[in-house]
């Protein structure tokens, strides 16, 4: 498909990485990239949209959302009412599809693309499902996507820096990013998923393991190491230990202090696009849901929100950039690498759940959820969520999430940016909800309102810095992707408390386009665009990589596959994207 030349006229623009905060502006796209203007010859055939009165952003990009592979399948099977919940019907152009937390691949692609989104990263890929995982989002209409590798119990990278050897860690997941196409190192639950495969699971961040002997702070340490020796496109993607337990917030802490010293060091060989603001990535560690991850108190009685005590360290530290991981109130299906944090909730709900020990690698938990306004705790966890995005001063080390489906399902996005652009509207969930919202957190005495300009920076500028795609994504600088999100706000008359309005108009953009094509108006799918699959193709200095391959192979063994099955070769992917990363010192 041709990448269109399109011209749109006389919009507000919010474009945080070139500080552009809703003046009046065209944007030009030509042959799928943003250029400084078109001849008139040009824009005689260009396709010209007038955006006069409305909201012009970069197109959405989600750096954490549970949307391909084995778990959100599991999560499909297990939850065969979410099914009647939210349908789309067939059109000449699209599939049919249907699903509400877990929606199929289709329905994923169309929705996100209605909320002005075009790019999204799949949050958790054990390596043995990532054929899996590559054949659904190779199916995900719409979206530029990507994927994080589970790491942070992997057999050989728990022997290897338990003894002390980051050079062959560092040539494992080197190889691991090319062997199955992914593009970032992602950790859930350090030693303690490995643990769980005998039914234990690590307490501390300085408990070891069973049988590898290494503790969860070695192993946050050496993989945020290798992340920067290697000099990879995002931070290390961080799910801390003891997640969803009252008084976690103090692992999450002691975690993110880690690599309180380990310097941020990109180096990928890639166009980048005009912009302002540095697009570079400052952090070495990227704390998925922070929310999941602050839970105080010592008990579900004495329950509270622990958030302040990471705001606090977020604020007065550069290292660190997190995402909310909101909680939105409804229907969710709860999906983690952190099986015994899952059965944990099994046995608080009695719900229903479903464990997967992923052989030598990690493993995963599936469980539906609800959440209620009257149910204690989950009035906290609304509040919480809400606290991490209003309470870290600068919105350049935060990331709007409901880590989807967990806290709730994408399609919420725009209840959340109602909530964070007006006071009014919380205060109108805290009178709906339990006591507790209001007597265990902070979040009823901040008076904090969110700006358009702030909401762009959320869910553009910080999560395509955050990931390492600011050369092209969240962005409307030169020769950035021709990807615009246009909202029918007008930002001068602009009435932060019309709460219901607001999330109309988030959750069907007016335009949304990529490529420089318009691939969704008012909802309605208008083109299916070609997609890309990004993945880091990282090179490493010296023969490492062929010393850890023959331990590799020799350990080959336990698995149930054989070597030569384990790779996924680049068909699985819908035109594939490697992003050249320069490894080693
Ligand atoms: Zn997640």
């Amino acid at each position: 498909m041709m990448a269109a030349t399109i011209a749109i006229k006389n919009g507000h623009i919010f474009d945080p990485l070139n500080e552009i905060n809703g003046d009046v502006m065209d944007i030009f796209i030509k042959d799928g990239k943003v250029v400084r203007e078109l001849s008139s010859s040009e824009m005689k055939d260009a396709k010209v949209v007038d955006a006069t009165h409305m909201t012009v952003m970069p197109g959405g990009v989600d750096s954490h959302s549970h949307v391909a592979g084995a778990k959100v399948n599991a999560g499909r099977l297990m939850r065969p009412e979410d099914h009647y919940k939210w349908i789309r019907k067939k059109t000449p152009l699209t599939h049919s599809g249907s699903g509400y937390t877990v929606p199929s691949v289709y329905l994923g692609g169309y929705e996100y693309s209605a909320m002005g989104y075009t790019t999204v990263f799949e949050a958790a890929i054990p390596p043995m499902e990532a054929r899996h995982t590559h054949e659904e989002m190779r199916s995900t209409p719409m979206l530029d996507m990507g994927g994080y590798l589970v790491l942070g119990n992997n057999w050989f990278l728990m022997r290897y820096l338990r003894d002390g050897d980051i050079e062959r860690a560092a040539a494992y997941v080197a190889w691991m990013m090319k062997t199955h196409k992914t593009y970032g190192i992602k950790c859930v639950n350090p030693c303690g998923v490995e643990n769980w495969g005998w039914g234990k699971n690590v307490s501390s961040i300085d408990e070891a393991n069973i049988h590898f002997e290494i503790t969860p702070r070695d192993m946050i340490h050496g993989l945020c190491e290798i992340n920067e020796l290697l000099s990879m496109p995002m931070s290390m993607h961080l799910h801390a230990n003891n997640l969803g337990h009252p008084g976690c917030w103090e692992t999450t802490r002691e975690s993110i202090e880690i690599p309180e010293n380990i310097k941020a060091r990109t180096d990928i060989d890639v166009e980048w696009a005009e912009t302002k603001v540095d697009p570079q990535r400052k952090q070495s560690v990227y704390l998925t849901h922070a929310q999941f991850n602050s839970f105080g108190g010592t008990s579900w009685g004495d329950f509270e929100s622990g958030t302040k005590k990471i705001i606090d360290y977020v604020n007065k530290s550069d290292h660190v950039v997190m995402d909310s991981g909101c909680v939105p109130f409804g229907e969710a299906t709860v999906m983690t690498g952190d099986g015994p944090a899952i059965h944990d909730l099994h046995v608080l709900t009695g719900n229903k759940w479903s464990n997967t020990d992923v052989e030598l690698e990690c493993g995963a938990g599936v469980l539906p959820f609800t959440y209620l306004k009257k149910n204690p705790v989950h009035s906290v966890q609304w509040a919480m969520g809400l606290e991490v995005l209003l309470g870290v001063t600068d919105v350049w080390k935060s990331i709007m999430t409901t880590d989807s489906p967990n806290g709730g399902p994408f399609v919420t996005y725009p209840k959340i940016i109602a909530w964070l652009m007006s006071r009014q509207a919380r205060e109108d969930t805290f009178n709906e909800c339990h006591k507790w919202a209001s007597d265990r957190s902070d979040l009823r005495a901040v008076d904090r309102e969110m700006s358009l300009y702030d909401i762009a920076v959320l869910t553009r500028a910080t999560p395509s810095r955050a990931i390492g795609m600011a050369h092209r994504k969240g962005s409307l600088g030169v020769g950035a992707d021709g990807d615009v999100a246009i909202y029918d706000i007008d930002p001068t008359r602009l009435e932060v408390n019309e709460s219901e309005k607001i999330i109309r108009t988030f959750q069907n953009a007016e335009y949304t386009i990529k490529d420089g094509e318009i691939v969704s108006r008012r909802g309605e799918i208008m083109a299916i665009p070609e997609k890309r699959t990004y993945y880091a193709d990282v090179k490493v200095k010296g023969d490492g990589e062929k010393e850890m391959l023959a331990d590799v192979n020799k350990w080959f063994k336990y698995y149930t596959i054989g070597f030569a099955n384990y790779p996924t070769p680049e068909k699985y992917l819908s035109n594939p994207t490697p992003i050249k990363v320069n490894g080693g010192r």
